[in-house]
């Protein structure tokens, strides 16, 4: 086995936390600008950074979309679970839709209804299932296996498989596994940029640089946005202004660009203003849930025993 050598249990949580806040402000914030171009968010609002709701959704400052309630979602299926848990992952998926959401996607919306229809819990192979839908929730996944890669891969790509199958679309998952573990465990800036470098040689379908500009929920491009400006910006605040910036899926790419973000600068790096915005019951809620999936991770607990 590797050795692992633990940053204390502090900085983890403190990680943890940066990440799935993180996640949930990106959501928050980039809903303003969802499907707008670039050139339209600059007319209506100069730069876009503040959080104040409305986009397409209608929503009030401060609330979250899918992205962060598929998140919830499994976060509450593993702590209800005692663990990993494919069927309560899809029951509480089942319950959201149930709940009328204010957004599904229809890849999602379609693999959730097959759940609850006739119990799937793997949709079919499809290469139109090359969206982001099952990226942006998999961040509980990457908490609960800190320190163990074969439980991510496995996790992640099942739960993906509920609504998505799809290489490019598990490909994705599996590295943002990757670099969320390398960022909680106190990896910096440059040595994930190397570890991107290395996965964009063996996939180059994701090559970010020079960056394409496009930011639709097509799982290429929405990684491609997030790398850009994660690897072109030393700082929450900036990563996360530039990203949603740039309109298209900006709530996802916010998300996603968020959670890698908030893993690597920590919840302090996360500006006040937004954490003040921020819908409380939201905040709360990932809030407990990062530090309790990273304080029962089996790998981190077996070490520490
Ligand atoms: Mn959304
Ligand atoms: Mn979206």
């Amino acid at each position: 086995m590797k050795s692992v050598r633990i940053p204390d249990r502090k900085q983890i949580v403190g990680r943890a936390k940066g990440a799935f806040v993180g996640l949930a402000i990106g959501d928050a914030l980039g809903a303003t600008t969802e499907f707008m171009t670039p050139q339209e968010i600059k007319l209506q609002y100069g730069v876009h950074k503040q959080i104040i709701g409305k986009g397409w959704l209608y929503l009030k400052a401060g609330q979250v979309t899918d992205d962060t309630q598929m998140s919830i979602c499994i976060g509450r299926a593993i702590r209800d679970s005692q663990g990993w848990n494919l069927t309560a992952v899809a029951d509480e998926f089942a319950n959201w839709v149930k709940g009328r959401p204010i957004d599904v996607g229809s890849t999602c919306a379609r693999g959730i209804r097959n759940y609850i229809l006739y119990q799937t819990l793997e949709a079919p192979p499809s290469r139109w299932s090359a969206g982001n839908g099952a990226l942006m929730r998999m961040l509980p996944v990457a908490l609960y296996t800190l320190g163990n890669e074969e439980s991510l891969d496995q996790y992640v790509v099942e739960q993906a498989h509920l609504t998505h199958n799809n290489p490019l679309s598990d490909t994705a998952c599996i590295f943002f596994g990757r670099l969320l573990h390398e960022a909680m465990m106190g990896g910096q800036l440059g040595p994930l940029l190397m570890q991107t470098k290395g996965f964009v040689n063996e996939h180059p379908d994701f090559c970010y640089d020079p960056y394409p500009g496009k930011s639709s929920a097509f799982v290429v491009d929405t990684v491609q946005t997030v790398f850009h400006f994660l690897f072109s910006t030393d700082n929450f605040e900036d990563c996360l202004i530039g990203t949603v910036n740039q309109g298209g899926d900006a709530d996802t790419t916010g998300a996603l660009a968020g959670m890698l973000a908030g893993a690597l600068y920590g919840v302090e790096g996360i500006p006040k203003r937004w954490l003040k915005r921020l819908d409380s019951r939201v905040y709360s809620e990932v809030d407990a849930l990062a530090e309790y999936l990273v304080d029962h991770s089996p790998a981190l607990l077996s070490l520490k025993n």
